[in-house]
């Protein structure tokens, strides 16, 4: 796996974008920075890597956005050693944003394709983060509580299973919505049955589904 200098050059350019566009978390600007997002994309979509939207990859599903995966990973609030669950693994780029930050990244993904594909590439980045193959809406209870949840697909409502798997002052990160956009939204755990909600503007992304999908 290689990075480049004409790379890094793109990805210098991309973080000046993010911050024009009002990104100011230095921490995630660096990972940003550092994570070559071209490795991550669909070689039809190479050149475009650090376009700042999203691309369609294998299964029908999309890398996020970069602007997304900065805003999204800003509302986590993450600390380096922070126990994440993320839910849409994906091209497995917000990961690696992730476990460059420092975190402790579990992350599940409901085609079996994509987790194969994912856990290929962050292993051979040297990235450690655990993978699993199965159905977010159940989390991962047996590794919680977390510090913060990150769901990168489209919710029609919040996953009661999921905000109890946050610890107290942990942060679940959802884009709430069916079709068309959705609204991001922080659900804060303040207590054992309490939460507090805020809103964050819209976003797209594909939908949150039961179920996995074995396919190839
Ligand atoms: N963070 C990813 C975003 C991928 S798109 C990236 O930047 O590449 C969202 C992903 O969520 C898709 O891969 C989709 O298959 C997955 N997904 C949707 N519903 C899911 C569920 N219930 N459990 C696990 N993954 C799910």
């Amino acid at each position: 796996m290689t990075d480049s200098f004409e790379a890094k050059g793109k990805r210098k350019k991309l973080v000046a974008e993010l911050r024009q566009k009002g990104i100011t978390d230095e921490e995630v600007l660096r990972a940003i920075d550092t994570v070559p997002r071209h490795l991550f994309m669909d070689p039809a979509f190479l050149s475009h890597a650090y376009v700042d939207k999203a691309f369609p990859i294998t299964s029908g599903q999309t890398i996020s956005q970069p602007y997304t995966v900065a805003v999204q990973t800003c509302l986590l609030k993450v600390k380096k050693w922070d126990k994440i669950l993320e839910v849409g693994t994906g091209s497995g780029y917000q990961t690696a944003v992730l476990a460059e930050m420092g975190a402790k990244v579990y992350t599940i993904e409901r085609f079996r394709e994509l987790y194969l594909k994912a856990q290929g590439i962050l292993t051979s980045l040297g990235y450690s983060a655990d993978f699993f193959y199965g159905d977010g809406y159940e989390g991962k209870p047996q590794y919680g509580p977390f510090d913060g949840i990150l769901i990168t697909a489209a919710a029609p409502e919040i996953p009661d299973t999921l905000i109890y798997q946050l610890k107290t002052g942990g942060r679940l990160v959802i884009p709430l919505g069916s079709s068309g956009t959705q609204v991001m939204t922080v659900m804060e755990r303040t207590g054992p049955e309490s939460f507090e909600r805020s809103e964050h503007g819209n976003f797209v992304f594909v939908p949150m589904l039961k179920g996995t999908v074995n396919g190839k």
